[in-house]
């Protein structure tokens, strides 16, 4: 039985990005056939979208760009999750239409698959793309959709009852949906982050639990209690009827997903299911861990058979600019987890090296987080610190009072690696968890990543 429909009426799409562009052409095809009208708006206006909106203009789709205002009423808005809510676009296409809708919501109405949903502050893109492994080592029909894979509503048509479509759904995106109910949700942590975009910490913290708003009986929540802000959930989701499985590397709990010895335990209510040690898994670090646990509940809710899952635990492999390991040079191994754009990120993986020596690379564009605790975790576990980029005074600032390592500075990356270069000695690792956002020299943090897995390789080639 399939309630699901997508919604009659003239359409609005806010933004259009590659996820913008899919509703487009989705839309586009039911032109006529319940959709009257679709125009789309960007508020940019460069060559590249230029290009994209004559494509669109082909299928039938108007596009107005350097738009900051809807110039045609549309019934329901379809908002890319860059196009902000205080935004004069935004404003404008809230005062025409009866329903502001993200695409994840849409995609989910237009199908018929059942739906694992991944969401957190941090983690997401690695626990979605671990489950969709597990899903297939297992031979479960998956797909996965969102950041690493194709829009959701680009899959949606073409996949059938059968096929599992694993999502990373961010706040943004489920502050607009609405039907949206998961067979199996997971939530992974919710810490601080994006505040100046939900308006406050509690408002974000809701927008996250919207990922069970919908979900009841038959359904399955995979929810982090070892996370204060995502274990406030665990009794909500429960009060509706959800099957919830705890994680946590703590303590075990049935139904839940925890160590037991060192190895990764999955009880969804019919007894402990053993699957991996912890030292079997490639991704290393307590919050991989965590992630691993959590993926490998999803899965076996989601279908998938525990052999399956153990040869996807053992076999998935850290993904690009996630304490990735990017090369051996005069017996020094470096690892970039650029996506470390936080300090709490890098305490996580300060927790990847058990008591291997440590060079640690922090800087770039600070987003106002204080740099403290990361002082405190890196002045215990690290022989060397260099600090660079436009926050490299303040990181430094923090290390004042903690000694036991040496403090390095550096104008930029190039300097930065040089610097580690220069005092790492055989066995011990050079880890570029930087800690601040990239923007102050690099367009995006893989950008930054890409850049010193180059210069090691560089480094590597000229030895
Ligand atoms: P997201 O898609 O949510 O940004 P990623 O999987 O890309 O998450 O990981 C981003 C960074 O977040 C990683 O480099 C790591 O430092 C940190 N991280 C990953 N998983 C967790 C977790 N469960 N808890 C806290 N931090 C994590």
């Amino acid at each position: 039985m399939n309630e699901r429909s997508i919604p009659s009426g003239s359409y609005a799409v806010l933004g259009l990005g590659s996820s913008g562009e899919a509703v487009c052409r989705f839309l586009a095809k039911r032109i006529g056939a319940g959709v009257d009208r679709v125009v789309a708006y960007d508020a940019a206006d460069t060559p590249e979208l230029r290009e994209r909106a004559k494509g669109l203009a082909e299928l039938g789709v108007e596009c107005v760009l350097g738009a900051d205002a809807v110039t045609a009423p549309a019934k329901i808005v379809v908002a890319s999750p860059g196009v902000r809510p205080d935004s004069a676009l935004m404003q404008s296409a809230l005062s025409t239409a009866a329903e502001v809708i993200s695409e994840i919501e849409l995609a989910y109405r237009a199908s018929r698959s059942p739906w694992v949903a991944i969401t957190g502050t941090n983690g997401k893109t690695t626990t979605t793309a671990l489950v969709g492994h597990l899903l297939d080592c297992a031979g479960v029909a998956c797909e996965v959709v969102g950041n690493i894979g194709r829009p959701a509503i680009s899959v949606v048509e073409d996949a059938g009852p059968a096929t599992v479509l694993v999502a990373e759904v961010s706040s943004f995106q489920l502050k607009s949906s609405f039907m949206f109910r998961p067979r199996v949700s997971v939530l992974l942590n919710i810490t601080p982050d994006h505040i100046d975009y939900h308006g406050s910490f509690e408002a974000y913290a809701a927008d996250k639990a919207r990922i069970f708003a919908q979900q009841g009986p038959g359904d399955t929540a995979v929810i982090d209690v070892d996370d204060e802000g995502s274990a406030v959930y665990a009794p909500v989701a429960e009060g509706a009827g959800v099957s919830v499985v705890r994680v946590s590397a703590r303590q075990p709990w049935a139904p839940g997903a925890y160590l037991r010895d060192g190895l990764l335990v999955v009880d969804l209510g019919q007894g402990p299911v053993e699957l991996v040690p912890r030292d079997e898994l490639r991704i290393k670090g307590s919050h991989n861990v965590s992630n691993a646990l959590a993926a490998a509940a999803a899965a076996l809710a989601a279908g998938a058979d525990p052999a399956g899952v153990r040869e996807g635990l053992r076999t998935f492999e850290p993904l690009p600019h996630r304490l990735e390991p990017v090369g051996v040079v005069d017996g020094v191994e470096y690892f970039n987890d650029s996506k470390a754009t936080n300090p709490d990120s890098v305490l996580k993986a300060l927790t990847a090296f058990d008591d291997r020596p440590l060079v640690l690379l922090l800087g770039g564009r600070n987003k106002g987080s204080s740099f403290v605790p990361v002082a405190e975790a890196a002045s215990q576990r690290t022989k060397a610190v260099v600090v660079f980029g436009e926050a490299a005074d303040e990181i430094a600032a923090a290390f004042d009072g903690f000694d036991g390592f040496r403090l390095l500075r550096a104008p930029g990356l190039a300097g930065a690696f040089e610097a580690a270069r220069s005092v790492a000695e055989p066995g011990d690792a050079v880890l570029l968890s930087p800690g601040c956002a990239s923007f102050d020299e690099f367009m995006g943090y893989d950008h930054r990543g890409s850049e010193f897995r180059r210069m090691v390789q560089d480094a590597g080639r000229s030895r």
